[in-house]
This record gives C-alpha cells, sequence and structure tokens, in this order.
C-alpha cells in the first residue's frame, strides 16, 4: 500500500502525507492525538474517504480485500450469525458450519451466536466487529481505535488472533490506537501522526 501526495481539507482540517509506504505484510501500528488525521488516513488508505488530491496504490488488493473497522461498528438489526456470515455471502465465499463454530468457540463468543447483534455490549459489538472481517480473511485491515472497549482477557485473546492470522495470510494489519503496551506488544513497527502529517516511524 503506497499513499503518495494525498492531501485533503476537512473543515479547518489539513491532511497532508506526502508519502505512506507499507508494502510488507504485518502488524504496524498508527499513533498521535485526537485529530491528529488518523482516522482520515485510514479512511482514504481503506477507500472510504477520497483524496482531494493524490493517490493511494494498494498494490493489486481490490475493494473487497480491504477493511476498515470503527470504534462504534455498523452492526445490523439480526442475530450475531447472520452479521457474522454477511460479508461471506456478500463474497459469494463458501463456508462451513462447523468451520464457523470452531472459530466462535476459540473466540469465547459461542453463547452470543443467537443473541440479536444490536443488544450487545460496546465491547462485544467490538468483537462481532473483528470478527466479521477477520473471517473472510482480508488482506489490508485498519483497526481504528477499535478494540477499545475491550476487557484485557478478550484483548490479548484477539491481540494473538490478530498475529495468527497475519501469519497465516501473509496480511498486512495497520493497528491505530492509544493502548501504547498493546500496540508495542504486536506492531512491529510504529507509525506516528502530528497535524495532520505523518511523522517519522518510531
Ligand atoms: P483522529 O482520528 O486522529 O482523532 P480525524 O482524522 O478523525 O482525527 O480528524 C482530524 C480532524 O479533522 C479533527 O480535528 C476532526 O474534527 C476534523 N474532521 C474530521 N471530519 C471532518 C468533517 N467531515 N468536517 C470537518 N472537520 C472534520
Ligand atoms: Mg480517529
Amino acid at each position: 500500500m503506497i499513499v503518495s501526495n494525498v492531501k485533503k481539507n476537512l473543515g479547518d482540517f489539513s491532511l497532508c502525507v506526502d508519502t505512506f509506504v507499507v508494502s510488507h505484510p504485518g502488524i504496524y501500528g498508527l499513533i498521535g492525538p485526537n485529530g491528529s488525521g488518523k482516522s482520515t488516513l485510514a479512511k482514504i488508505i481503506t477507500g472510504l474517504l477520497s483524496p482531494d488530491s493524490g493517490t493511494v496504490d494498494t498494490e493489486g488488493l481490490s475493494a473487497k480485500d480491504i477493511t476498515y473497522l470503527s470504534r462504534k461498528p455498523y452492526i445490523m438489526e439480526d442475530t450475531v450469525y447472520n452479521n457474522l456470515v454477511y460479508p461471506l455471502k456478500l463474497r459469494n465465499m463458501k463456508f462451513e458450519e462447523n468451520e464457523i463454530a470452531a472459530f466462535l468457540d476459540k473466540m469465547k463468543f459461542t453463547e452470543r451466536r443467537n443473541q440479536r447483534a444490536k443488544s450487545l455490549s460496546g465491547g462485544e459489538q467490538q468483537k462481532l466487529s473483528f470478527l466479521r472481517a477477520v473471517i473472510f480473511k482480508p488482506k489490508l485491515i485498519v483497526v481504528d481505535e477499535a478494540m477499545t472497549a475491550m476487557d484485557m482477557e478478550s484483548l490479548e485473546l484477539f491481540e494473538n488472533t490478530i498475529i495468527e492470522e497475519q501469519e497465516k495470510e501473509k496480511s498486512i494489519w495497520i493497528i491505530i490506537s492509544h493502548q501504547m503496551p498493546h500496540i508495542n506488544r504486536i506492531c512491529k513497527k510504529i507509525y506516528s501522526m502530528f497535524d495532520g502529517k505523518l511523522m517519522t516511524d518510531i
């Protein structure tokens, strides 16, 4: 993924990223204060927002290989299970019921399977959103403060899943978070933003 000369004005905020290259599979961190432009850049990278100028080269990945997880996920008025398999159906991907069951079991989410997804707690909704993404094996995933409401045990379980999935799928994960211990544990490289610009990596 190569970002070149991207500019975006939103009100009095200006994003200006000359170069941001994340081409090698791995888990990367993106940090920075509130309002520094992390979400704006993340949405541009994942195609949810178009830049005023500049380009994002996804190096062969198509929209269906890319996903963006937000802090407040979009949840459909349906059961947890139907929310979960929706991306697979959308992509015409075949899936085995027992694989899904094993996956839910591993992620300690089996008991939520038939619950109305909208009745899940904030942390549980974040878990569902995460599982719904991992299940279709995307190649570029941006996690934008999307694990903030998880308890420590869940965070650890989901972190381990990111590490496993990344290794298995050779995917690129970009984790935006203020939880530094979390970022430090799983990211091989950490980028930071300030005032709409990308700083040198740390
Ligand atoms: P971060 O994710 O780093 O907290 P954002 O990328 O969400 O920051 O936002 C960067 C700045 O742009 C913020 O000051 C925010 O208020 C502003 N902003 C974002 N979207 C809009 C919009 N649609 N209109 C006006 N200002 C916006
Ligand atoms: Mg943000």
